[in-house]
C-alpha cells in the first residue's frame, strides 16, 4: 500500500514537471501579486560556486528533522516509470500536517496552481483554500519550490519571509487507498550552467547542517520506496523502440547522476528531453 501511494505521488510530480516544461526555473511574472518583474531568477550559479561560499546561502531544513513518522523520497532518484530528470527535490510524507518553515530569507514569488496544467497534482491534493504551488526567491539567489504548501494566513505573493519563519504546513492529499496523507515536494533551484541545464536543481541536503542531515538520514533509513534497490526498467523511446535500463540503488539523501554511458543511452532514446537527463 505504501508503494502504491508513492507511485501515485510520483506520477503527480512527473505530471507537474511535464506541465511546467521539465522543471526549469526561467522567470515569469508573479501571477498573484499584481506586479510584474523582468528579474531573472534564480541568480546563483551553484554548479560553479567555489569553496564553501554556496552563493552565500544559509539554509535550514524546512521542517524539524526530528519529527517522528516522516517518510522521505530523496533527491536524484529515477522513478521506475523511467523519469529521466531524476527527482529534483525531497518529498516529505506524513500522516499529519507538519509545520514548514522558510529555509532562507527571501520573498514569496508565486503562489499559483496553474503550472499543474495537466491536472495531475490537482487530482492528488486538496488544492482548496490556502494550498498552493509556492515559489520563493531567496536573497542568496536560489529559488525554492514547495509543491504544494498549505500557507499560513496572510502569506501571499510579495510577502517577505525570514529563515526559520513558519510559513505553512505540508498539504493534505486526496484520500486514496484508505489512508489520509499529507505531503510536499521541496526543491531548490540554482541558475543552470548553459553547458548542462540539468544541473540547476541542488540537492537540499548539500546545504543543511550536519545535524539536520543526520536527522534526515534516520528518516530515510525508515522510508520505503522502490528506487532504494537496483532495478531494471523498460522504457519506451520516442521512436517507439524499447530501452532496457539498469539503475543503481538510489538510497542516499543526494543520489548521484547516472554515469555518462547511461545518460547517453537515455538521451538517444528520449532526444527531446536530452538536456534535462540527470
Ligand atoms: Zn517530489
Amino acid at each position: 500500500m505504501q508503494t502504491l501511494v508513492r507511485g501515485s505521488l510520483l506520477i503527480a510530480i512527473v505530471a507537474a514537471y511535464a506541465a511546467c516544461g521539465g522543471g526549469g526555473s526561467s522567470a515569469t511574472s508573479p501571477s498573484t501579486s499584481g506586479t510584474t518583474t523582468s528579474l531573472s531568477w534564480p541568480t546563483c550559479d551553484y554548479a560553479t560556486a567555489t569553496g564553501a561560499s554556496r552563493c552565500g546561502c544559509s539554509v535550514v531544513a524546512p521542517f524539524d528533522v526530528t519529527t517522528a513518522g516522516v517518510e522521505l523520497w530523496p533527491f536524484g532518484v529515477h522513478a521506475q516509470s523511467g523519469h529521466t530528470e531524476g527527482h529534483r527535490g525531497l518529498d516529505f510524507n506524513a500522516t499529519r500536517a507538519i509545520p514548514v518553515v522558510s529555509p532562507m530569507d527571501g520573498v514569496i514569488y508565486n503562489i499559483d496552481n496553474t503550472q499543474d496544467s495537466s491536472g495531475g497534482l490537482a487530482a492528488e491534493y486538496l488544492l482548496t483554500g490556502n494550498t498552493h504551488f509556492t515559489t520563493i526567491n531567496m536573497d542568496c539567489g536560489l529559488q525554492v519550490r514547495f509543491i504544494p504548501l498549505t500557507l499560513e494566513p496572510g502569506i501571499v505573493a510579495g510577502t517577505r519571509v525570514a529563515r526559520g519563519q513558519r510559513i505553512g504546513t505540508i498539504s493534505e492529499m486526496v484520500v486514496r487507498f484508505g489512508l489520509v496523507r499529507w505531503s510536499t515536494h521541496f526543491e531548490m533551484d540554482a541558475r543552470a550552467p548553459a553547458s548542462d541545464p540539468a544541473l540547476n536543481a541542488v540537492c537540499p541536503a548539500d546545504l543543511f547542517s550536519s545535524a539536520e542531515v543526520s536527522g534526515l538520514q534516520q528518516l530515510l533509513a525508515g522510508s520505503v520506496y522502490p528506487e532504494k534497490v537496483p532495478r531494471t526498467v523498460d522504457i519506451t523511446c520516442e521512436n517507439g523502440s524499447r530501452l532496457s535500463m539498469t539503475f543503481p540503488a538510489e538510497d542516499k539523501l543526494c543520489n548521484p547522476r547516472l554515469d555518462a554511458t547511461s545518460r547517453s543511452r537515455l538521451a538517444a532514446c528520449l532526444p527531446s528531453r536530452a538536456s534535462s537527463i540527470w
